[in-house]
């Protein structure tokens, strides 16, 4: 959904007597429809009109007025531009796009060209929520801006980063393929034109996607080309070469886009990365929701695998983690690549802890650094950052090289770290250590950020401007001796630049002086003038600041063009020290929660000893019991059929099984005792009850669509975890589903699967099947009281006890009565309840009556016990007091 912000414009109000202003600003908007103007007035940005009313609203700000049209008010409302950055941030968040237009002339210059001349206005940005580069305005993880082309049935879909200049290019042949791919992405928005889909409707359902629908001539072949060929230089053009039609449209539209929206710039992309199917474990999104991987079901981040296991101290760690475990690698040799890493933390963890903590803590985030100053959005603090990012990394470099190698298999273990041949890098960072001071400004045009001793004219004039406070001083001495004045001063204001001051007492003194001196303005509690030698200062020392800021800027402008000639050297340290995070961040974990190195493997195994699941061990300190999982048998997978009681802990162990795998093939650390794997290609995870009635989807109809998913795409390779498949429905019609799904993996998915159901009839499948195992939870029974041990073990339950985890939940006694002789009579009698009903009706009757009568015979005896012709009143009533307390607790 997009929001329209539209000013009705129409020609009779142009016509009336609008302001200049209104009409400069009206002129913007027409172009802009779709945006909130964000319109430059001095120190403010100011909106009119609807946008005004609306920005109002979103932003919680005063709604004002400035002048009318036909009698009827204009409103306005304003931001201080010093915090825009900050009201913009809130408005991306609320979705919505914001033209910022900047003045773009000085305050005089208008009056050179005529008399009712305003000053020039220009739109310098497009915020959207797909652009977003600022630190306000960005969370930790990625902003995808996402493109699509498109040809017949064939899709493609190009997604970048602009603050980090990831991008990615996927073909997808039908619609349902590129459909699951975006949700998959969940860009923050998504350019497209309005026949791309059969339906655009499917979006309204993701309130995080902004759509933004362009016009035909935006999806012109050729541009996209240009587009294209102007971002990546010869050097890359045999990559370009390599990209179909399809590619180079989508990747070309979004490119467009960016040039659209930022003022005709791009930030320095990486290399498009195809992304190809076969390269990563494959998780859809319902099984990736069910497993909690990034955010839990409620949609938070704590409790989801990422939470658990993220120990990373960088941002781009954080996001290259969350990337790592959304999408697992398959290729053992890449994935063995990354646990040495890994394990090599792990090993020298003690030596290595402190310092590699420290440092990487301070390492800011540099890609986004780098894509703001690209941007020409970029200031003094993000040149530090880059600076500060390249020495640390060439810290850790020297940190990780000093520790003794035999610790490593591998001889050229370090190989990656080395980037920098001819040594740019090194120049660059001599470069901003010189040339940067510690404490700096947000934006160039503020000033003050360039060092002592790094230009000896901006010495030099420094040096005057500080000298020029004694100047000052020394003129105020010398008019107060000459005029007599003790109370005279100096002053400066942005208006008459430095004045002198007098009070109104002194005024008459100051006629005598008259030649000396010229009037410039008569305050109530200040006369103000001006002298010759004053005005010439006042000259210089404006005249220096002005060339000092100019001097800072262009030292700015030559760093900024430095740092971005090296933009894929910063890129791949920016990658380096994200990949290093990420290492240190598994072996962290492995070292607070013992996790081990799992032994993967191109066979069917699938061996776990002493797994846990990562999170719900985490909320119960040290009573998780772990457990073991075997799905091979040599070369055949072992379907598991779990029957148990409610609570015993069948989801958690299905999940935990899911997660090993999900860790070990992103290259980390398994939580369990010993983990042996092979390779799995796919993985499907089908847990629990959920609906999505805003899609039209019951509860039972999502969890047959996943199933059918499931069924439909699993192979031999996969990992298939289903929890109570259809539990949904009747019982009759639950258990037969149930049942056929089984058969059907078994005899023709033949993958590893992990089943639990309640259906505990279905254990006698084992009879049929070698590749089905049955397996249970084990309770102990105590004094009428269920014990969950969590362990699992070979068998099947008898029974899920749901009637004694009922009561553990505290639903009302007389329902757990109840129950329980309804579940005596089905147990004897069948399910036929149309027959039984009445009879059980009548004994439930019978037996509730008696047990009443039996639960309340306390009270009973109380009242009989009462003899009322010697109980006084006071008695009486405590009497009252103490059976009213009886039958409460009785309830
Ligand atoms: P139901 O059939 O009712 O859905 P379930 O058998 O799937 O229940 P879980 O939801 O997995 O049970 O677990 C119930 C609770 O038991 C969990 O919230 C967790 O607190 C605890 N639990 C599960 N497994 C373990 C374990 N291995 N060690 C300790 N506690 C556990």
């Amino acid at each position: 959904m997009i929001f329209y912000v539209r000013v009705k414009i129409n020609k009779k109000m142009l016509k009336n007597n609008l302001t200049p202003l209104l009409r400069q600003y009206l002129e913007i908007k027409e172009q802009n429809k779709e945006c909130l103007i964000f319109f430059r007035l001095g120190d403010f940005y100011e909106l009119f009109f609807e946008d005004a009313v609306t920005a109002s609203k979103h932003l919680n700000i005063t709604l004002t007025k400035r002048g009318s049209i036909d009698g009827k008010d204009i409103p306005m409302c304003g931001v201080p531009h010093q915090h825009g950055d900050t009201y913009l941030a809130k408005l991306l968040k609320q979705r919505f796009k914001v033209a910022i237009c900047e003045q773009v002339e000085r305050q005089d210059e208008p009056i050179k060209r005529g008399q009712k001349e305003i000053i020039k206005r220009k739109v310098v940005r497009i915020a959207t929520p797909g652009t977003m580069t600022q630190e306000k305005e960005l969370g930790v993880g990625n902003n995808y801006l996402m493109s699509i082309s498109k040809k017949e049935t064939f899709f493609s879909l190009a997604w970048g980063d602009i603050s980090t200049g990831d991008i990615y290019v996927k073909e997808c042949f039908s619609e349902h393929e590129a459909l699951l791919k975006i949700f998959d992405v969940n860009p923050s928005e998504l350019l497209l034109k309005k026949n791309f889909f059969k339906k655009n409707s499917v979006f309204e359902t993701n309130k995080n996607i902004t759509l933004t629908f362009l016009g035909e001539e935006f999806f012109e072949e050729v541009s996209a080309k240009e587009a294209l060929a102007s971002i990546y230089n010869s050097a890359n053009s045999s990559f370009l070469k390599d990209l179909s039609k399809l590619e180079i449209q989508s990747l070309g539209f979004l490119i467009k886009y960016v040039l659209h929206t930022q003022n005709k710039k791009v930030p320095p992309f990486k290399l498009p990365k195809r992304e190809n199917y076969f390269n990563y474990l494959k998780i859809d999104n319902a099984s990736k929701r069910n497993l909690e991987i990034i955010r839990s079901l409620n949609g938070e981040k704590e409790g989801s695998l990422l939470d658990c296991i993220n120990f990373t101290k960088t941002s781009s760690g954080e996001r290259l983690l969350s990337k790592d475990i959304t999408q697992p690698l398959i290729d053992i040799k890449k994935i063995k690549k990354r646990q040495g890493l890994v394990d090599f933390f792990y090993k020298n963890y003690d030596y290595v802890k402190k310092d590699i903590s420290e440092l990487l803590s301070i390492v800011p985030d540099i890609s986004r650094a780098l894509s703001r100053i690209s941007l020409g959005r970029g200031g003094p603090k993000d040149l530090y950052s880059i600076f500060l990012g390249l020495k640390n990394y060439k810290e850790i470099k020297k940190l990780l090289k000093s520790i003794d190698i035999q610790q490593i298999s591998e001889e050229n273990f370090f190989y990656f770290l080395e980037i920098d041949n001819g040594g740019y890098l090194r120049n660059l960072i001599n470069l901003l250590q010189k040339s940067l001071k510690e404490k700096l400004p947000l934006f160039s045009r503020e000033g003050n950020f360039i060092k002592l001793g790094f230009d000896e004219e901006l010495d030099e004039l420094r040096k005057y401007r500080d000298n020029s406070k004694k100047v000052i001083l020394d003129i105020e001495a010398s008019n107060r001796k000459n005029t007599g004045i003790n109370n005279l001063k100096i002053k400066y204001n942005n208006f008459l630049g430095y004045f002198i001051d007098i009070t109104p007492s002194s005024q008459s003194i100051m006629k005598k002086y008259e030649s000396e001196y010229i009037h410039r303005q008569t305050l109530k509690n200040s006369i103000r003038y001006t002298s010759k030698e004053l005005i010439e200062v006042s000259e210089k020392i404006v005249s220096a600041n002005f060339k000092i800021l100019n001097i800072e800027n262009r030292i700015f402008e030559s760093l900024v063009n430095k740092v971005k000639k090296g933009s894929d050297l910063i890129f791949k340290v920016s990658n380096i020290i994200s990949r290093l995070d990420v290492s240190f961040s598994w072996a962290s974990y492995s070292k607070k929660y013992n996790a081990t190195k799992p032994f993967l493997t191109n066979g069917k195994d699938y061996d776990i000893e002493g797994g846990r699941h990562p999170s719900v061990e985490k909320s119960h300190n040290d009573d998780f019991i772990s457990n073991n999982c075997k799905l091979n048998k040599g070369e055949r997978n072992i379907f598991k059929l779990i029957t148990g009681p409610n609570m015993s802990g069948k989801s958690t162990y299905l999940r935990q099984n899911a997660l090993i795998l999900i860790m070990a093939q992103s290259g980390g650390f398994c939580p369990a005792q010993k983990v042996k794997l092979g390779i799995c290609d796919k993985l499907f995870c089908r847990v629990g009850a959920g609906d999505e009635l805003a899609k039209g989807n019951s509860t039972f109809m999502v969890e047959m669509i996943e199933t059918a998913a499931i069924l439909n795409q699993a192979t031999e390779n996969s990992f298939v975890i289903l929890d109570e498949i259809g539990r949904g429905t009747s019982t009759y019609d639950g258990i037969s589903i149930a049942w056929a799904t089984i058969e059907f993996i078994i005899k023709k998915i033949k993958c590893k699967a992990l089943f639990a159901t309640h259906y505990h009839e279905l254990s006698a499948l084992s009879e049929k099947y070698e590749e089905l195992e049955n397996f249970t939870f084990r309770i102990k029974e105590w004094q009428q009281e269920l014990i969950f041990l969590h362990e699992i073990v070979r068998g099947s339950a008898e029974s899920s006890y749901g009637i004694q985890v009922a009561k553990k939940a505290g639903i009302p006694e007389a329902v757990i009565n109840e129950a329980k002789i309804i579940m005596k009579k089905i147990k004897s009698k069948g399910l036929n309840l149309n027959e039984q009903d009445k009879q059980i009706k009548i004994e439930y009757d019978k037996n509730t009556n008696d047990n009443f009568i039996e639960s309340q015979k306390t009270i009973i005896n109380k009242i009989l016990e009462i003899n009322l012709e010697k109980v006084t009143p006071i008695k009486a009533i405590n009497i009252l007091y103490e059976i009213k307390e009886m039958i409460k607790n009785k309830n």
